[in-house]
């Protein structure tokens, strides 16, 4: 059962007054503009971290018309060693469209935050909140991660539906007075007490309606973001063997999976392998053995490979078939030194010998 949203928030807010963050740099003279640079700054990088650099910054470039008028040189400078450049370079930019479509002056509205660059919907809304009160709610990893615990959303804050719902529930949760404590609250609750690994719920002030807490929960959320499955995609290795037991092998085109190689023909697992090979090649098989599927893993697919071992009998007709392919007969790699796709050279190595040969 959990708290009622107005508890959630009374109970936040009791807590911040007692143990919230007052004295950060950024919360003395907060300006919009002070704000700004410290939340684009503290996306991605911890508190500690930031502090020499937001002073430093902000001494340089102490109002949006100074950072405006830098060159980006400067700007990036200021910013070396902190990380993700593209904040810097944005805020640059969003600096100048402040000073040329707002005539220097700080927007008081969301949208029109949300239209400069690099500024999505949770950091206009902790400027708003923050530096002047404005009800936003907000929705950083921190945030996410306190709201899924507490409503015990097992699904990965990253995915659509879940994202929707958690702006609903922050939305909710963001009371209608002392905004900017409150916000403050739920930031520094899930910096430094909600954190990823071993929450301190003992010392939290919203374990009492926290699902994850009383559900003993915490490890599994949040969510972890899902690994993608790769698709299986499935083929046919079609391993032609002459009397002499030389091996048929093609070369693959350039481009694409092991582009250049040499490797077996290949055909749909759908296809008659007997067939194909007559086709092809123009060579009989006299029997077919089906040898054992082995998977081989790309970055975006696993290959299913299911070979089968055709003895064929090479005959002047078939080497007249071939001529005008890419294709030899391998007799291992003493006699031809190609590149081979590694489980070529695997099956290669593990094939039974031929009957009678
Ligand atoms: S009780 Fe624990 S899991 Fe729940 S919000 Fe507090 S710190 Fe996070």
């Amino acid at each position: 059962m959990t708290q009622s949203c107005d508890a959630f928030a009374a109970a936040l807010l009791v807590w911040f007054d007692q143990n919230g963050r007052k004295h950060l740099p950024w919360q003395k003279m907060r300006t919009p503009y002070r704000v700004w640079v410290s939340e684009i700054m503290l996306q991605q990088t911890q508190v500690g971290t930031v502090i020499p650099y937001f002073e430093r910054f902000v001494a340089r470039f102490p109002d949006v018309e100074a950072l405006a008028a830098a060159e980006q040189d400067e700007v990036l400078h200021l910013w070396s060693g902190l990380g993700y450049y593209s904040r810097a370079r944005n805020l640059h930019a969003a600096a100048r469209r402040v000073v040329t479509e707002h005539r220097g002056k700080l927007p008081t509205d969301i949208d029109a935050w949300q239209s400069l660059p690099g500024i999505g919907r949770s950091t206009a809304g902790a400027i708003l909140a923050l530096s002047r009160g404005k009800r936003h709610p907000i929705l950083d990893g921190n945030v996410k991660r306190v709201l899924c615990r507490y409503h015990g959303i097992e699904t990965w804050a990253g995915e659509s539906e879940t994202g929707k719902a958690l702006w609903v529930l922050a939305e909710s949760h963001t009371p209608k007075r002392r905004l900017a404590a409150y916000t403050q609250a739920i930031m520094d609750l899930g910096a430094t007490v909600c954190v990823r690994q071993q929450p301190r719920c003992r010392a939290c002030p919203l374990r009492r309606g926290c699902s994850a807490f009383l559900n003993r929960a915490t490890d599994a959320i949040p969510a972890p973001r899902p690994k993608k499955p790769r698709p299986l995609r499935r083929t046919r290795f079609l391993i032609l063997r002459d009397q002499d037991q030389a091996v048929l092998l093609e070369r693959r085109p350039p481009s694409g999976v092991w582009g250049g190689l040499w490797g077996f023909p290949e055909c749909p697992v759908e296809a008659d392998p007997a067939r194909t090979c007559a086709e092809r090649f123009g060579l009989k098989p006299s029997g077919a053995s089906y040898l054992k599927p082995r998977q081989h893993g790309f970055t975006h697919f696993r290959l299913q490979i299911e070979p089968v071992l055709l003895d064929v009998n090479a005959d002047a007709n078939a080497d007249r078939i071939m001529e005008a392919r890419s294709v030899l007969w391998y007799k291992g790699a003493s006699s031809n030194r190609l590149g081979l796709a590694a489980p070529v050279g695997r099956i290669l190595g593990e094939l039974p010998p031929r009957a009678g040969g």
